[in-house]
């Protein structure tokens, strides 16, 4: 969508007033999560995502009542298991970029006006199955068809609701003199065909909760990487009031990327970014890579081998 960043600043201010009229608001509109507070003093993590067919996934070449080579070689009901895992993957990785533990979650979807039965009922299955596979049940939901007449494509709409052990890390806590961490490598997720690691990425789950226990109060601020690095890690210095440099040679890229300054605005890699003193070289098989440090100032600056800057604050995807 063009005009994404400027709708969210509307959001925002929309909304800015909730936590005085709502305390139970702890965190509106504007980070990775909501945080709602409970009467008991626990703090909910919320958050909705969407897949939608041609946009976040790609469409099946000869329709979905084909059940064979949707896309390249994969069937029919290969693709609709690769739409329902990112639907949850997609909402889980927000809660993992808050530092939180997904609870459970809530599916609605739209349907083509001919999307066969048989497929519903895969799709079904997959989200199920999804959903059970990273401690997120999927506990109810809503499904309805397109009329014929105004027909649109594939949607589904992913709710999840996490819980934050203590304060939610939000992407507002970065100090200057903070390093830049990011997990895994970056760029690289969407191929030529639609497929890539967008639809198949595993949240970072895991490592957030770690990140956050094993730093505790120095892990300062977090974002998950969906739009692309440059733009999300723009995104953690507004909300944090600082500036980033991020290291070109540092920057880890996924196997076969080449250019950084594309890796970095590829987008939907679903990394966390963090800002904090320090880390650990990894976590397991994941490897956790410090790639630039935190200013005082605004925006982000890549700076490449020679010195040379460029700003990359809006190198990324919006959508
Ligand atoms: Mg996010």
């Amino acid at each position: 969508m063009a005009h994404e960043l400027s709708l969210l600043a509307h959001i925002a201010k929309i909304a800015s007033g909730q936590s005085a009229a709502f305390p139970r608001v702890l965190l509106g509109p504007g980070d990775d999560c909501a945080a709602i507070a409970t009467p008991r003093g626990d703090t909910l993590l919320l958050t909705v995502d969407q897949v939608i067919q041609g946009r976040h996934a790609p469409s099946p070449s000869r329709g979905w009542t084909s059940l064979n080579n949707a896309v390249d070689h994969l069937s029919r009901d290969e693709l609709l298991n690769l739409y329902a895992r990112k639907a949850v993957a997609r909402s889980i990785s927000d809660i993992a970029a808050m530092g939180g533990e997904p609870w459970c979650g809530l599916c609605s979807a739209a349907l083509p006006a001919d999307f066969p039965p048989d497929a519903s009922r895969v799709l079904a299955d997959a989200i199920h199955h999804w959903g059970q596979l990273w401690s997120c049940p999927i506990v109810g939901g809503d499904l309805a068809a397109f009329a014929p007449a105004h027909d649109g494509p594939l949607l589904i709409s992913l709710s999840v609701i996490g819980l934050s052990h203590g304060s939610p890390v939000t992407r507002a806590g970065a100090r200057v003199g903070d390093k830049v961490f990011v997990t895994g490598t970056i760029g690289g997720s969407l191929l030529a065909n639609g497929l890539g690691r967008h639809l198949t990425f595993e949240p970072r789950v895991r490592e957030g909760a770690f990140l956050r226990r094993e730093l505790g109060p120095d892990l300062h601020a977090m974002i998950d990487v969906s739009d692309g690095l440059g733009l999300d890690a723009s995104r953690l210095a507004t909300a944090s009031n600082v500036g980033i440099h991020l290291h070109a040679a540092q920057i880890p890229l996924s196997p076969g990327v080449r250019e950084v300054a594309h890796a970095i605005s590829d987008g939907e890699d679903y990394e966390l970014l963090f800002c904090a003193p320090h880390a650990p070289a990894s976590l397991g098989d994941t490897p956790i890579t410090c790639i630039g440090e935190v200013v005082s100032g605004a925006g982000v600056a890549l700076l490449g081998p020679g010195g040379q800057t460029l700003d990359v604050s809006k190198a990324g995807w919006e959508h």
